[in-house]
């Protein structure tokens, strides 16, 4: 009772449950995650391409020092902010905060993608070389990683200021190290400008791309075209994160923007994590190209066709249920009611598994690793890190949705037994 009501206000939650391993691995995760990230970069560009290579290769100070990658970093995130402002797009609400208010965020995230893609036509019309981004990339990883301490440090000590009922449930334990890491603070502004939901789909994700299509003009550098492998992983990279920023206001409803503080395991995630580890597989392919049979290539595009039909579909219909559970698609599905008034799917895609679209989007993360070929794991790290994610999330999640739900959630699971790879898990 005494943590619930003290929950209820925001105030210190000393003695919480953590996540994450605690404080030992909020700490653990805080090193080794960035120097995790430079050795996956440095061994992506080796010609050994070896994962488990011990020690790991780590670039040397030369390697991760460039003048030229600060001010790009920077100017980068400075677009995107502008973007961000620009009054394109529409506005939604994100979902009911505790003080029962509910904030207003832009839907403009596609045009941002979509001027990206325009600046670097423009750039390539201007003879750029867009390759420099591939030699860059070490640099800009290591400034992106600063950025990522300064900017969890900013939010950490801004969060003293804020009211209780902003800070997020989980993030506000008392203990310095673990909160740095989850997050104190729910939905840090400055003014109308949303720190989280800015940083979650747009400088990172979208540097992602632009960071592929700088690896595959170093390919076309290299051999003058570039190779079959390369323009599928690109393409596919590039569908996953437009289709991301085309459904943007679905973010509104997930874990990141609904439930965690806006900390170092998020800031790190966004800006450093995924663009610059998500791309290895693009990278190994320079120094490792591959000819790939007619066949493999119609089974590599099947099996990414498969995993966004289910990842898509899984996702439409929920946000469609969540949204308006009237709506002729998704009417008719079979539900079960909560107390706390909201209903659960147990037909459709959410009475297969309990998380159709953490099996979509596992199927699609390794079609990205297949054009790599099978003589390395590093190109199949992606996958194996992101089935670890997914396990662990869908574990939080599932904590969660108990606390929520109670016995319906209990009901939910008796009914829908498997997780997320039917009769498997
Ligand atoms: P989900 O979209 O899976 O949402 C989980 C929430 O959905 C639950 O908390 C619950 O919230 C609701 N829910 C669960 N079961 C049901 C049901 N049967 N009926 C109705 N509502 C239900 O959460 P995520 O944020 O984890 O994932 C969103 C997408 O993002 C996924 O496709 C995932 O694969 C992807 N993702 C990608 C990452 C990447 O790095 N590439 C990282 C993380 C996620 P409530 O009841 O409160 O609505």
């Amino acid at each position: 009772m005494r943590s619930k009501c003290q929950a209820a206000s925001g105030k210190s939650v000393h003695g919480a449950e953590k996540e994450f391993g605690g404080t030992l691995g909020a700490v653990c995760i805080t090193t080794f995650l960035p120097l995790t990230l430079l050795s996956l970069v440095c061994g992506s560009r080796s010609p050994d391409g070896a994962l488990l290579r011990w020690p790991p290769p780590l670039p040397s100070p030369e390697q991760l020092w460039d003048p030229r990658a600060p001010p790009l970093l920077l100017s980068w995130i400075a677009l995107h902010a502008f973007l961000y402002s620009l009054p394109l797009g529409k506005v939604c609400e994100g979902i009911r905060l505790r003080d029962g208010t509910r904030l207003k965020y832009p839907v403009n995230g596609f045009h941002s993608l979509c001027i990206s893609g325009a600046l670097l036509v423009l750039l390539l019309t201007l003879d750029v070389p867009v390759a420099f981004l591939f030699k860059l990339t070490l640099p800009l990883a290591t400034c992106a990683t600063g950025v990522s301490f300064a900017l969890s440090a900013y939010l950490y000590v801004r969060s003293f200021w804020a009211p209780p009922h902003a800070l997020a449930l989980g993030g506000n334990t008392g203990n310095v190290l673990y909160d740095f890491f989850i997050g104190r603070e729910l939905n840090p502004r400055i003014g109308h400008f949303d720190l989280k939901y800015f940083c979650e789909l747009r400088p990172g994700l979208i540097g992602w791309v632009v960071l592929n299509f700088g690896v595959l003009m170093q390919e076309v550098e290299l051999r003058g075209s570039a190779s079959l492998a390369m323009i599928l992983v690109n393409s596919f990279q590039l569908l996953y994160v437009a289709d991301a920023l085309w459904n943007e206001e679905a973010v509104l409803t997930t874990m990141d923007i609904a439930h965690d503080g806006f900390g170092f395991m998020l800031v790190f995630g966004d800006l450093s994590w995924v663009p610059f580890a998500y791309g290895l597989q693009a990278a190994f392919l320079v120094e490792h190209p591959q000819d790939l049979s007619p066949p493999a290539v119609a089974a590599i595009v099947a099996l990414k066709g498969i995993g966004y039909y289910i990842f898509r579909k899984s996702n439409s219909q929920k946000n469609q249920f969540r949204r308006n559970p009237a709506h002729p698609s998704v009417a008719r599905l079979e539900t079960i009611a909560t107390a706390t008034g909201k209903r659960l799917l147990v037909s459709g895609w959410w009475g297969l598994v309990r998380h159709p679209n953490y099996l979509g989007d596992l199927l699609m993360a390794l079609a990205w690793s297949l054009p790599c070929g099978f003589s390395h794991l590093l190109p199949y790290f992606y996958v194996i890190y992101f089935a670890v994610l997914l396990v662990h999330r869908e574990a939080r999640d599932d904590r969660q949705c108990r606390a929520k739900y109670g016995a319906a959630w209990d009901e939910y699971c008796r009914r829908v037994p498997y997780r997320i790879l039917p009769y498997v898990y």
